[in-house]
This record gives C-alpha cells, sequence and structure tokens, in this order.
C-alpha cells in the first residue's frame, strides 16, 4: 500500500469513528465469548447476516457452550442447520468441539497454531476469532475486506490467488492500531457490507474516500479484479417420489456423495437412464407399475446445477425388504432428520407430507 504511517493511522482512525456510529446492531457483536464468535463466523461464511441470525440464536440456546455441541450427536447437529446450506461446515463445528473439548478441557484456545489446527478454521476464521474475541492483531480476510483493501491499495492482481490473500493480509496487519484489532477488522467487513459493495461503491459517504487510490483515479469497478470462475456443471436427474399411508420413502445418502449422511430421495441421472420405471425397479426393489410426471426444480450448489424432475410411482408391496439406505419416513418425523435444501424443494414441489 502506497501510504506513509500518517496516512494509515488517518485511515484507521477514520474507518474506526464511522464503525462506531454506522454499525449494525448484530447479535454476534454483543458478545466476547470466543465460542459464540466462532459459531457466528462459521454460519456467516457463504450465507447471508439476515438469514443466518435466528439460527444462530436457536444454535445457541440448544448447544451454549463447547461442552454442549461437543455432546450432541451428528444427526441432531444437522438437523437444526438444515437451511443454512454447506453441510460439512455443521460437521466440522462439532469435530472442533470435540477436539477442544478433549485437548483444551471446552476452552477455546488463543493461539493461532492451535486455532488453524481444528477442521473448518481457516486462516479467515483463526483470525476473526483472535482479534474479535481475545484483541489479538490478527487480520481476518474475507470476501469484503479483499474488496475493500484492495481498492484502497488500487492493487490490480488477481485476488482468487493465495499470494493475493496473504498481501492483502499484510496490508490489513500494516493498518491495526494497537489493542483495537476485533473492532479494525470488523470495521472494514462492515465497510465492503454496507458501502463498498461489489457494484456501484457508495464512495461520496464513504469515510475514507480521501486515502482510497481506486476512488481517486476511478477505477473502483475494475477493481478488485477476478479471472472468470469456471461455470457450474449442470446435471440432470429423475427423482423418484414413493408415498405409503403417511410416510414416504427416502435415502440416506452415502457419505461419500455430495451432501452425504443426509436424507434424500432416489434418484438417476437422466442421461445414463433411458427407461427410469425398470431402472427404479431395480433400485428400489418394489413392483413399480406406472410413473407420472410431477414437475421440475433446480438446486445451485458451487460446482454443480442440479435439474430434478420428479416423479410418482404407483407401486406394488413386495416380500423384499428395503435395499440399505432407503426408508419409509413419517410426513411428522421428516422435520427431526436432516434433509438438505435441495430435497426439500422437492418436497415442496410434490406437496409431500400435506
Ligand atoms: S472510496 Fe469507494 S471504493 Fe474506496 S473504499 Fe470507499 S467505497 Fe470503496
Amino acid at each position: 500500500l502506497n501510504m506513509n504511517k500518517n496516512s494509515g493511522q488517518n485511515l484507521s482512525s477514520l474507518l474506526l469513528d464511522w464503525y462506531q456510529e454506522n454499525k449494525r446492531d448484530l447479535p454476534w457483536r454483543r458478545s466476547k465469548d470466543p465460542y459464540s464468535i466462532w459459531i457466528s463466523e462459521i454460519m456467516l461464511q457463504q450465507t447471508r447476516v439476515e438469514t443466518v441470525i435466528p439460527y444462530y440464536t436457536r444454535f445457541l440456546q440448544d448447544y451454549p457452550n463447547v461442552r454442549a455441541l461437543a455432546e450432541a450427536g451428528e444427526e441432531e447437529i444437522l438437523t437444526s442447520w438444515k437451511g443454512l446450506g454447506y453441510y460439512s461446515r455443521a460437521r466440522n463445528l462439532h469435530r472442533a468441539a470435540q477436539m477442544i473439548q478433549e485437548k483444551y478441557q471446552g476452552i477455546i484456545p488463543n493461539a493461532y497454531e492451535d486455532l488453524r489446527l481444528l477442521p473448518g478454521i481457516g486462516d479467515y476464521t483463526a483470525g476473526a476469532v483472535l482479534s474479535i474475541a481475545f484483541n489479538l492483531s490478527f487480520p481476518a480476510v474475507d470476501g469484503n475486506v479483499l474488496r475493500v483493501v484492495s481498492r484502497i491499495a488500487g492493487w490490480e492482481e488477481d485476488i482468487r490467488d493465495a499470494m493475493g490473500r496473504e498481501k492483502i493480509g499484510h496490508i490489513v496487519s500494516g493498518l491495526i492500531p494497537p489493542g483495537r484489532a476485533g473492532e479494525f477488522n470488523q470495521a472494514l467487513m462492515e465497510l465492503g457490507a454496507e458501502l463498498c459493495i461489489p457494484k456501484n461503491p457508495l464512495c461520496t459517504d464513504c469515510p475514507i474516500r480521501s486515502c482510497c487510490s481506486a476512488m481517486s483515479t476511478g477505477r473502483q469497478s475494475c477493481i478488485p479484479v477476478k479471472k472468470q470462475a469456471k461455470s457450474p456443471v449442470p446435471l440432470e436427474y429423475w427423482v423418484a417420489v414413493l408415498r405409503r399411508d403417511k410416510s414416504v420413502l427416502m435415502q440416506y445418502r452415502d457419505q461419500t456423495a455430495l451432501l452425504g449422511r443426509m436424507w434424500g430421495f432416489p434418484m438417476l441421472i437422466k442421461m445414463l437412464s433411458a427407461e427410469p420405471l425398470n431402472e427404479f425397479t431395480q433400485q428400489i426393489g418394489l413392483e413399480l407399475r406406472e410413473m407420472r410426471r410431477l414437475g421440475e426444480t433446480k438446486h445451485v450448489f458451487t460446482h454443480q446445477v442440479w435439474r430434478m424432475e420428479a416423479i410418482e410411482f404407483i407401486w406394488e408391496e413386495t416380500q423384499n425388504e428395503l435395499p440399505k439406505g432407503l426408508a419409509w419416513i413419517p410426513f411428522d418425523k421428516m422435520d427431526h432428520i436432516p434433509i438438505p435444501r435441495a430435497f426439500q424443494k422437492i418436497i415442496k414441489l410434490c406437496d409431500i407430507g400435506v
């Protein structure tokens, strides 16, 4: 960053003053408890603030400390995570809580190296917990901070690569005023969320516009520089819906599959299954007679887009046992098992349980 010490101090104090006056009142900002900060930081990855708030509050009621989380069952935790998506975050939280319980008697460590060894804690989360909960001088570089700092610095290299992130981290470290790391990191994130937004940043309201290289050269729209990301791979599926009394046939997904160790429906890739009736008959082991198309829905993941066509089958009971992983789930149990959003869409589309 091309700025002398004075202007760096100037930037930091302008930003902190602005933050004091303008920060949003968010539940996790009322706490300095490392456990609460950690939970909020994990939930906020890939999920919007408004969505996180009710989950955060409920999660902390259900699991108020490391010990409660460590001792809970995985299925129960995944169920309370239902709707937040990216379930590996919940599994990692659980495993990390167990490790903290075992190794540190339930007390979250305040050393960078110890935190980084816990599942689900990368550079960003470690920096956020250390600075916000312990006020230690670590940068916390998330997407917002990358954008803000690359604009301030007039950084024109690709910010997706690790080198870029590391350099931005160095710049932030140099700007953190002594003893105010937590506030400073949050102020940068807040500026990125509220003013220095991806498109059309609100520079005229920005407290640090006088120190911003992108603003002074009119390059806000070309910084940060990002190489084109690969677009997600489209996949088309048949999804089988079979009902019996007040229950529906569901499948516990293999742990190696996307959305593994959670509940979905029997599926086939369309391209490989010209005759879904026959192929589902084999997969499910019931006598499927007729099929009826119920409609289509899609779900977008980071690397894949699923287009799912739901088909309902008329079927006959056989003596055969259901194959492993398949089970009749009563409608009133569906709220108590982890069903990821992709399959909630099928439930909604087909009015299952209504
Ligand atoms: S002046 Fe504009 S581009 Fe620069 S930090 Fe502020 S909002 Fe972002």
